[in-house]
């Protein structure tokens, strides 16, 4: 692993492993090694199945042990990003954690505080500002702030970007995201076909 390279933890959360957070975790899990860190996913149910683009990437592990027995020895070293922790993410922060914990939850408006699962663990908290993020942004914004040292209010961000497929169908998305060069909100590959997909989905079962 590259110096300063971190370890990104995503405790999964919800029920299944959907096609969103498949997208997520696989953009997690190119940006983490491409940046020198590690991304472990925990918690995971006996029947889950490592997706391809996953299983076949050196910087990801998958856990079944939860993130309380992985680091039951060293908890103090642990960060959980928390939208409702009472401090904010700095750059010094990289200097006292070494791992990055993340609720394994697609995002949903309003948010209903399922990260409060993890918050109950008893591990220190951090926020990234006021806006709910989704979990591969949490980690790109977390990456940025404790690996490359920029301070939180520096990152470039767009909120509730409009996504536009066409001159008819686009539709707003209730996050933050930071944006690339061009101003445009950072996705996960796949994602913008995926969204489409359901939009369409909904509108054929109006019909
Ligand atoms: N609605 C959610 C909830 O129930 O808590 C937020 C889920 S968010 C999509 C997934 C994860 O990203 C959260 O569990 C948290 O770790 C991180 N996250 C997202 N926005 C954040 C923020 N503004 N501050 C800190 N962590 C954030």
């Amino acid at each position: 692993m590259a110096a300063g390279g971190k370890t990104f933890i995503v405790e999964h959360l919800d029920e299944e492993l959907g096609p969103w957070s498949e997208l997520e975790y696989a953009a997690i899990a190119n940006e983490t090694r491409d940046a020198g860190g590690c991304f472990i996913l925990s918690s995971l149910p006996p029947t889950f199945r490592v997706p391809a683009a996953l299983a076949s990437n050196g910087a990801f592990a998958a856990e079944r042990r939860g993130v309380e027995e992985l680091y039951a020895a060293d908890k103090s070293r642990v960060c959980l990003l928390d939208p409702s922790a009472s401090e904010d993410l700095s750059p010094d922060d990289g200097d006292k954690f070494d791992a990055f914990l993340f609720g394994g939850i697609l995002g949903d408006d309003p948010p209903r505080d399922r990260t409060s699962e993890l918050r109950k663990k008893g591990f220190e908290g951090r926020r990234l500002g006021p806006k709910q993020m989704t979990t591969d942004t949490a980690v790109r914004v977390t990456r940025m702030v404790v690996q490359d040292k920029i301070a939180l209010d520096k990152v470039p961000y767009v909120d509730f970007p409009e996504l536009k497929f066409n001159e008819h169908e686009s539709t707003e998305m209730p996050f933050r995201y930071v944006t690339d060069q061009a101003g445009q909100p950072i996705m996960p590959a796949g994602m913008n076909e995926l969204i489409q997909g359901d939009a369409d989905k909904v509108v054929d079962d109006l019909l």
